[in-house]
This record gives C-alpha cells, sequence and structure tokens, in this order.
C-alpha cells in the first residue's frame, strides 16, 4: 500500500509499505480522510513522541475492511472514526485511573502507524461508527475529542468569563464546546481576521485580532473587556510570549490553561509571587482521552459548528502542500484523502 513515512532527520516520502493484517481484536480500516494537525509537523522534526520510522496521521477517518480474530463488530463495510491511543492497562499510571500516562502509551500516527496511509489497523474497540455523519464533519472527531478533554481539564463554573488565544482548529471548536460548558461569553483572540470571522460565526461573543510580533498590544483592549480579569484563559497556539500574557489577564483565583503545543525546550517567564498572591492555577491538556464518544455526541448534534474549518484536501502526492499549509495564516484544516489512489490492499 502507499504511505507517507517520515523519517529521522525531517525527512518524508510516499513510500510503498507492506499492507497491514488486523491480529486478534484488531480491525483493518481504508482509509477515507485523515486530518492533518500541527503535531505532525513536530513529529517530523522528531518533537513530541516521534518514533521513526513513522507513518503519521491520528485524525483517521475510514471504512473497516478486515477483521482479526474474535472481532464481531464494527462489521465490514462500517464507516468508522478512531481512538487513535493504546493504553497498556497495566503499568502504574494505568492501574491509578491515569491511562492517559500509561508508560506504554502508543498513539496511532505518533508513535505507531497512523492514518496517512491507504489501510490502517487499529483496535476494533476503540472504534466509534459515524453512523452516516458527513465524513467532513466526522473526520474532525478526534480534534473535537482532544478540546472536549482540555473543557473537562478545565472544569468550568457556571457563567464563567473564557478567554481563548487562537483560533485554529482547536481554538475554533474549543470555544464552542467551552459555551456548552457553562461559559457565559467566550473572546477569541487571533492572528487572522478571517479565521476571527468564523469564530464570531461559531457563537464568539468577542474577537479581537493580536499581532504575532506585537503580541502586547492586545493587552489594553482585553483589560477593557475584563478589567478584573477572565475566570479561565487557554492558551491554545503554542507560544510561549501569549502564555506569558495569559497569566496576567487571569482573574483572581482564575485559570490558566496550556493547550497549545510549545518545543520541548520552550520556557516561559511566570511570577511565582502572581500565582501565590493571586492563587492561579495553572493546568496543562495534552490529548484526548475517553472523549471520542461524546465528541461525535457533539458533533452529530449540530451544536458545534465545523463549516469552513477544512480549508484544503489533498493526496499523498500533495502532502508537502499540507505540511506548507500549517504555515499559512489562511489555511486552517487540511485533509488527506487517500482516494485518487489504489484502494486494492496487495
Ligand atoms: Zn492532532
Ligand atoms: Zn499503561
Amino acid at each position: 500500500m502507499k504511505a507517507i513515512v517520515f523519517r529521522e532527520g525531517s525527512q518524508w516520502a510516499v513510500e510503498n509499505v507492506e499492507t497491514p493484517v488486523p491480529g486478534p481484536g484488531e480491525v483493518r480500516l481504508r482509509l477515507l480522510r485523515t486530518g492533518v494537525c500541527g503535531t505532525d509537523e513536530h513529529l517530523l522534526h522528531g518533537g513530541f513522541i516521534a518514533k521513526f520510522p513513522l507513518i503519521p496521521g491520528h485524525e483517521m477517518l475510514g471504512e473497516v475492511d478486515a477483521l482479526g480474530d474474535g472481532v464481531e463488530t464494527p462489521a465490514i463495510g462500517t464507516t468508522v472514526v478512531v481512538d487513535n491511543t493504546i493504553h497498556c492497562g497495566e503499568c502504574r499510571a494505568c492501574l491509578s485511573g491515569r491511562a492517559l500516562f500509561c508508560e506504554n502509551f502508543s498513539s496511532l500516527g505518533c508513535n505507531a502507524p497512523g492514518g496517512f496511509a491507504e489501510y490502517v489497523v487499529v483496535r476494533a474497540a476503540k472504534t466509534f461508527p459515524t453512523h452516516g455523519l458527513h465524513p467532513d464533519i466526522a473526520v474532525l472527531a478526534e480534534p473535537t475529542a482532544c478540546a472536549m478533554h482540555g473543557v473537562d481539564i478545565l472544569d468550568l463554573a457556571p457563567a464563567s468569563d473564557v478567554l481563548v488565544y487562537g483560533a485554529g482548529p482547536t481554538g475554533l471548536i474549543l470555544s464552542q464546546l467551552l459555551k456548552m460548558a457553562g461559559a457565559a461569553r467566550v473572546t477569541v483572540v487571533a492572528p487572522t481576521a478571517s479565521k476571527l470571522e468564523l469564530a464570531r460565526r461559531f457563537g464568539a461573543d468577542h474577537t479581537i485580532v493580536i499581532d504575532r510580533d506585537d503580541p502586547d498590544a492586545v493587552v489594553s483592549e482585553l483589560r477593557e473587556l475584563a478589567p478584573h480579569g477572565f475566570d479561565a484563559v487557554i492558551e491554545a497556539t503554542g507560544s510561549v510570549r501569549v502564555l506569558e500574557q495569559a497569566v496576567g489577564l487571569t482573574a483572581t483565583g482564575g485559570t490558566v490553561m496550556v493547550y497549545g503545543l510549545a518545543a520541548e525546550d520552550a520556557f516561559a517567564r511566570v511570577s511565582p509571587y502572581e500565582i501565590f498572591s493571586r492563587e492561579l492555577t495553572i493546568k496543562g491538556s495534552f490529548a484526548q482521552a475517553f472523549t471520542m464518544e461524546r465528541a461525535m455526541v457533539a458533533l452529530r448534534s449540530g451544536r458545534i459548528q465545523t463549516d469552513g474549518i477544512i480549508t484544503d484536501v489533498v493526496g499523498f502526492e500533495d502532502f508537502d502542500r499540507a505540511l506548507a499549509n500549517l504555515k499559512d495564516s489562511s489555511q486552517i484544516k487540511t485533509i488527506m484523502d487517500p482516494s485518487h489512489v489504489a484502494t486494492t490492499p496487495n
């Protein structure tokens, strides 16, 4: 089968690799669409939990085309989305109910074969039927599940005033979920006006353009909106300067949540005295965990809007465009669709 393969030294290529065969408890999917995510860029350069050679792609939508031993459902022909995480269930973290931090954590598309391929093998129990949900909506299940986990972690009080930095796929979905989770007002700050326009269409109450080169210029406007600070401030950009700014804009007793993926060696300057004297809470949200089912409910209900989030669709041969799109501020979510290439396993 064809697959995108990442190798050591930020190299990638379209390669012919062996079509995977499902083992006990597994199913093989013929991939229909796989979302391209900023994490893929980090993985290409060896960041996050990359293990080479790697077939990336963790936002998968596919049709079941082969069953491993003992698998009865999902039946062949079922269209499903995938929880790409695999926890061992036996390590200290798993046994303490913190499976997300499993010591043997494997994540399809990050340190195990993922969905930028014609086929992928996944755990049958970690598939979720789309029940006819439009593929362009269903393919957003994984990023929605990640945002849902963030909302779980944030644990908002009803009628909270929330500030979100970032209007990428995550910021756009997260800002809607926050409304479901109790935010009375959501303000979104991002550098691209067209994305903020979408955020407003999706229900954001206020949107403010931030200048990447002069992020502090927005502070006075944000202070005017929330003179005593925001109850919760979510950093969904991965920018250190934004995180540094977020602390000062958080209300006394409020919470800063780090959602964006920064470089592993990045450090932010925050005042311990401020955290201490204003009793601030700093939280992190790292991946989806046990939220796929609810993500599908949210998407199916139509209460999470997605129209306009997908801005480009690529095949194997133009994967370089998918990577370029990650750096193009006019792009939001690129989808890889392998359908124009061979569809028979060999
Ligand atoms: Zn992702
Ligand atoms: Zn474990």
